[in-house]
């Protein structure tokens, strides 16, 4: 049965305006937004209160939908496209629905109540699903416009229906009763809800059991007033009347579970519940009747009802990790709720990129092939940028398309889950309850209560560009990475800095290279200390060692001749006045003789440190370093007979020396958003902020004392706050006593008392502040350049000693 133009004429007995032949659409659509809105899709404009789609045709012929079922032509469109005029495109399209419904002789559900109706038909579908092929209204589609869209999504091979109905007011439940034609009813609920449109409570009810005029049979928890107007047998259950079909004999709350007995048939058997909440066990209970009444038996019913699970009925967008937006749709992957999704995923305007996680997809009724035939067509009309596909069936179905990722099974994709990969986007989670995506919102949600250091990766692209704008563009830039990234990430960082273009990156320890190789980064990697017991690793995974004594050279040499190497990649330090690591002149001539004529390395570079380039004070001194390099590097470079790139200036130097640049400078703490001076710190962006929240607020009286050792005694009154966060966090002890502060609601809270391990207390006596509001431990402020300044230390000291148990989150917009 499809939907076509010969259909759409006979049944409402118009005819569509230009048109000639039969065509037959693969959607209806009453949402101008939809994306799903295309060549095929016939389209009702319908009138609302403050609403009237006929507004929208332009844009629609525009997006290529040419049958519109209208109340009117708008003049300017008369020949633009094809319209089938009606009194009233609400009516038609219910029409529509009851002539396409009529075409299928299926079992088919219809499930009304005050409360409880979308659960229990989700519900009815999760338990009935292993023994039919279901079709089911998408969300809580109940309404005059809902129910025909959902009966539209009936195909030959379902055999069972389920589909909710909702009221308002009086005289609807009749046209619903018409399109859903039920021949099983279930009542779930008699309440108050809705009570507006109605005069009491029984002309409610009569209204809403017009839903069952033509079943069978209605399925309730017994109650005599309501069976009074039903004109069908009743098949009930009940807490206290032994009269109903299915009686409770007992129950009992169990650690988050319910435990029943129940007594049917003579028969008494127990289930289990996962759920305690009143209402939540008696929409079981009518599931459960639903169940036996279909004649499913009372084990296969127990094991069935333990898998419930809770129903998110609506759509929802959610803080995701790293500034994503999420959208869990975690629990359903029929075809008809996937486009709901889409258009719900595409209503979110946050951010422009769009990924998708979704499951097989179950209970279409359609082939393997035809179903992702139009799967694939959704996703494309939606722009998904990413299709991440979890599933054997999906997979192989999907594969071909140039941005899907497949998965095999929901644990694969765990198991190499990377948060880093979801960054300042939009993700659909969308997936059948027997693949858990529930474990993927997880990992993909955003944490509120934690500390964390957030580190703002474009404030570290807006400091790399300051440096580069003093100097030259072929100059290139080694940034050092080192302590895992001065403390912000180690990995992150060098893969936004390759992103970035960086010509190389330096590390401390061979280490630190490694860890980098291993997640992926290709860039060329210094390593600033290598022992020479690490320059086997050093060979193995690529990494260039500085070389900055005979010994070191020697034993490098060594390996490469044993390893057969041509012209590895070498880096020469000399030391100009540093004293620390590098060749002293005395040292040049004997180096010379190791590597002339050496084919086992090449010198990639020479290079040198400054001892105080952020000093300038000691100007001499620096300039001396600078001319006593340029000497060793003549010397070397007349010898060897090439020319490796040369490199001394570190963040400091290239601030107040960049005509020292040479081929190379060496970034460091700059980049991270600390200057060494103020006029240098005022040029950067703050990159690093580290967050918590308030985990308790107390009042002490005046006399009181606070924290380790009574340091701190109350003057008065007052309001304190105690933060998770403490010295083994990293944040220093000096700053505690009154010296140091953190920001809450952007004002002030100074830390009063000694600072813990693992937290610190602090004073809100005049701030508005509750538990769980955010903190500012230190950011663009305090600065950790302020902070430095007051317990007498330097920035780098206190941003690469913030422990390594604070989560690093990432972000960048
Ligand atoms: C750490 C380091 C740098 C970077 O110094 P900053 O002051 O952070 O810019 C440069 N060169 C060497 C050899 C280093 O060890």
């Amino acid at each position: 049965m499809t939907i076509s133009t010969f259909f759409i004429e006979e049944t409402l007995n118009t005819s569509f305006s230009n048109h000639a032949e039969n065509v037959e659409f693969d959607h209806i659509s009453i949402d101008s937004r939809s994306l799903q809105n295309s060549a095929t899709t016939l389209f009702f404009c319908l009138k609302g209160q403050n609403h009237d789609a006929h507004e929208f045709i332009a844009s629609l012929i525009f997006k290529g939908v040419s049958y519109f079922i209208v109340e009117y032509i708008p003049a300017e469109f008369e020949d633009k496209a094809h319209f089938c005029v009606v009194q009233d495109s609400a009516k038609a399209l219910q029409k529509m629905a009851t002539a396409y419904k009529k075409a299928f002789s299926i079992e088919t559900i219809g499930v009304t109540g005050s409360n409880g109706k979308t659960i229990v038909k989700e519900w009815l579908n999760f338990l009935l699903s292993p023994d039919y092929a279901i079709v089911r209204s998408p969300k809580s589609y109940n309404s005059q416009v809902g129910v025909p869209l959902s009966i539209f999504g009936i195909n030959e091979k379902h055999n069972l229906g389920i589909f909710e109905a909702g009221i308002s007011e009086k005289g609807e439940m009749d046209a619903l009763a018409t399109i859903i034609q039920p021949n099983i009813g279930v009542f779930t609920h008699l309440g108050t809800a809705h009570d507006e449109g109605f005069q009491n409570t029984e002309q409610k009810l009569i209204e809403k059991l017009k839903l069952f005029k033509n079943c069978k049979v209605v399925i309730l928890e017994k109650n005599d007033f309501v069976e009074k107007h039903l004109n069908c047998s009743s098949f009930t259950w009940s807490f206290e009347n032994k009269n109903a079909d299915v009686v409770v004999l007992s129950k009992e709350k169990k650690e988050q579970k319910t435990h029943i007995t129940l007594k049917y048939q003579n028969n008494s058997f127990s289930i289990w519940i996962p759920f305690t909440e009143e209402s939540a066990v008696e929409n079981s209970l009518t599931c459960i009747a639903s169940m036996l009444y279909l004649g499913i038996i009372p084990e296969v019913i127990g094991s069935r009802i333990s898998q419930l699970y809770a129903v998110e009925i609506r759509l929802q967008a959610k803080k995701g990790i790293n500034n994503c937006l999420l959208i869990d749709d975690s629990f359903s992957s029929d075809y008809q709720s996937l486009k709901i999704a889409l258009d719900f995923l595409d209503q979110q305007k946050l951010h422009q990129k769009k990924t998708i996680i979704l499951s097989d997809i179950f209970q279409s009724g359609l082939d393997p092939k035809q179903l992702y035939t139009n799967v694939i067509k959704a996703l494309q009309n939606s722009k998904i940028d990413r299709i991440i596909a979890i599933g054997e069936t999906i997979s192989a179905q999907l594969k071909d398309l140039p941005n899907v990722f497949c998965f095999p099974s929901t644990l694969v994709f765990l198991q190499q889950f990377n948060t880093q990969s979801f960054q300042n986007e939009t993700i659909l989670v969308k997936g059948a309850r027997n693949f858990h995506f529930e474990e993927i919102i997880v990992l993909l949600e955003e944490k509120k209560h934690e500390t964390k250091l957030e580190i703002n990766l474009d404030a570290l692209t807006a400091n790399l560009n300051y440096y580069k704008s003093k100097l030259k563009p072929e100059t290139k830039i080694m940034v050092m990475v080192k302590a895992f990234g001065y403390g912000s990430g180690g990995y992150e960082i060098a893969k936004h800095l390759e992103h970035l273009k960086v010509a190389y990156l330096g590390v401390a320890f061979a280490d630190e290279g490694i860890e980098l190789r291993k997640a992926g980064i290709t860039l060329p990697i210094m390593v600033l200390n290598p022992e020479n017991s690490s320059f086997n690793a050093i060979i193995a995974y690529n990494l260039e060692p500085e070389i900055y004594s005979l010994n070191g050279l020697k034993s490098f040499l060594e390996l490469a001749k044993q390893k057969n190497l041509h012209q590895y990649p070498i880096h020469i330090k000399i030391d100009t006045g540093m004293h620390r690591l590098g060749f002293n002149t005395a040292e040049i001539e004997p180096l010379i003789q190791l590597i002339h004529q050496n084919n086992l390395v090449q010198v990639k570079s020479i290079f040198s440190h400054l001892a105080a380039s952020d000093d300038v004070n000691e100007k001499a001194f620096t300039l001396k370093q600078i001319e006593l390099f340029s000497d060793a590097y003549t010397i070397i470079t007349s010898a060897i007979q090439y020319k490796p790139t040369r490199h001394i200036l570190n963040t400091s130097g290239i601030f107040n020396y960049a005509e020292y640049q040479f081929e190379m400078v060496r970034l460091g703490i700059g980049i991270y958003g600390f200057g060494n001076s103020e006029e240098e710190y005022k040029q950067l962006e703050n990159v690093s902020t580290l967050k918590s929240i308030i985990s308790q607020i107390r009042s002490i009286d005046a006399g009181e004392s606070i924290s380790y050792n009574r340091k701190f005694i109350a003057p008065k009154k007052m309001n304190i706050a105690t933060i998770p966060v403490g010295y083994a966090d990293g944040i220093r002890r000096a700053w505690g006593n009154e010296k140091g502060y953190v920001l809450i609601n952007q004002q002030k809270a100074t830390i009063v008392g000694t600072i813990c391990m693992d937290m610190l207390i602090v004073d809100v006596t005049n701030i508005d502040c509750q538990e769980n509001d955010e903190v500012i431990v230190f950011g663009t402020q305090p600065s950790i350049v302020e902070m430095a300044k007051v317990i007498g230390t330097i920035p780098y000291e206190i941003i690469t000693g913030i422990s390594q148990r604070v989560p690093r989150v990432f972000y960048k917009n």
